[in-house]
């Protein structure tokens, strides 16, 4: 059996507290339990931090009725990925299609056959666990096991927003490693991944706020999302990747510029403003990463805060 903080929770709604007992006794060795007696409760700890796996709901109730319940609970971003289960009697009339078109994964009736139930509330738990690790991998580089581009774009996207309103400097950094190419020709494409592979690590440890944010952008180009982060302090942070890279010590004999890997760096500072766009931020960190590969690799570049 799973250990306690393990195991999956199990909220259980139901105005019948004889109800509550039945299937709390049914899952009570293998799962966490809460249980709320009418919708309203059982919505506060929907919405808590200790958030539930799934929800065994019963139709009807006082006030706000198991179908009622449901529609507010997929309302939420915050409760809607929550699998519902509805819990009805046999000799109730009950309306399938109503449930499930508001969004619940299946019915079980009672009296309970509990082998039936357990099965069914296992079958729930594990295809939610499945669902969420498809959701998790579609924003993870596969490679290099760091937030991919997709997740890039979504981070910036909330973090100028968030600097837009708050009227604070969200800054950016964007790397590329130098002779990439040459790297990959000298000791083979195997080498070459494991080497994006270690600086990816090289640079998610270097960041120091629990905001800071990098992502692999494509081939051998990272970028660095910095909030709440003003210009001198991005070159600060921009000088601890270099530092970290280069403690690393990866061999590149064939690199023009030392023995071995070196990366180039474009520092982009902003404090937004409604008429611009992230898009603004990202030509800017561009520009400052092609004016240090010009500028002979193995430099940072940056400009004052951007105004326009
Ligand atoms: P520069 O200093 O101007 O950035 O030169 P560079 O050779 O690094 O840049 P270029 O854009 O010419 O080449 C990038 C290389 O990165 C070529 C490509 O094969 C390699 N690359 C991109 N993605 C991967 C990958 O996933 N694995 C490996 N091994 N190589 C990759
Ligand atoms: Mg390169
Ligand atoms: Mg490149």
């Amino acid at each position: 059996m799973n250990p306690p903080e393990e195991r999956a929770k199990i909220l259980i709604v139901d105005d019948n507290k004889q109800n509550i007992e039945i299937l709390m006794a049914l899952f009570r060795e293998e799962y966490k339990i809460a249980a709320a007696i009418n919708a309203k409760r059982a919505m506060k700890i929907a919405r808590s931090d200790t958030q539930p796996d799934i929800i065994l709901s019963d139709i009807i109730m006082p006030e706000v009725d198991g179908y009622q319940f449901c529609a507010e609970l997929k309302e939420d971003p915050k409760t809607k990925h929550i699998p519902i289960i509805f819990v009805t009697a046999v000799s109730e009339i009950m309306d399938e299609n109503r449930g499930f078109a508001l969004g619940a994964v299946d019915y079980i009736t009672k009296p309970f056959h509990p082998p039936m139930v357990k099965a069914r509330v296992k079958l729930h738990l594990n295809l939610k666990r499945k669902q969420e690790l498809l959701e998790k991998f579609a924003f993870i580089d596969a490679l290099t096991e760091i937030p991919n581009r997709r997740r890039f774009d979504e981070t910036l996207y909330k973090e100028w927003n968030r600097a837009l309103r708050s009227k604070t400097s969200l800054s950016m950094i964007m790397l590329d490693i130098d002779h990439f190419k040459d790297f990959n020709d000298t000791y083979g494409h195997g080498q070459g991944d494991d080497c994006l592979k270690r600086v990816a690590k090289a640079m998610e440890w270097s960041l120091r706020r629990a905001s800071d944010f990098v992502a692999r952008y494509g081939g051998e180009e990272f970028a660095v999302i910095l909030p709440s982060t003003t210009e001198p302090e991005a070159c600060t942070t921009a000088d601890l990747i270099r530092d970290t890279i280069k403690a690393l010590e990866i061999q590149h004999a064939s690199s023009p510029v030392t023995s071995q890997v070196t990366l180039s760096m474009g520092i982009a500072t902003i404090v937004p403003e409604g008429h611009q766009s992230p898009d603004d931020l990202i030509t800017e960190a561009d520009r400052q990463l092609y004016m240090a590969k010009r500028s002979g690799r193995n430099t940072i570049m940056h400009t004052h805060t951007i105004h326009s």
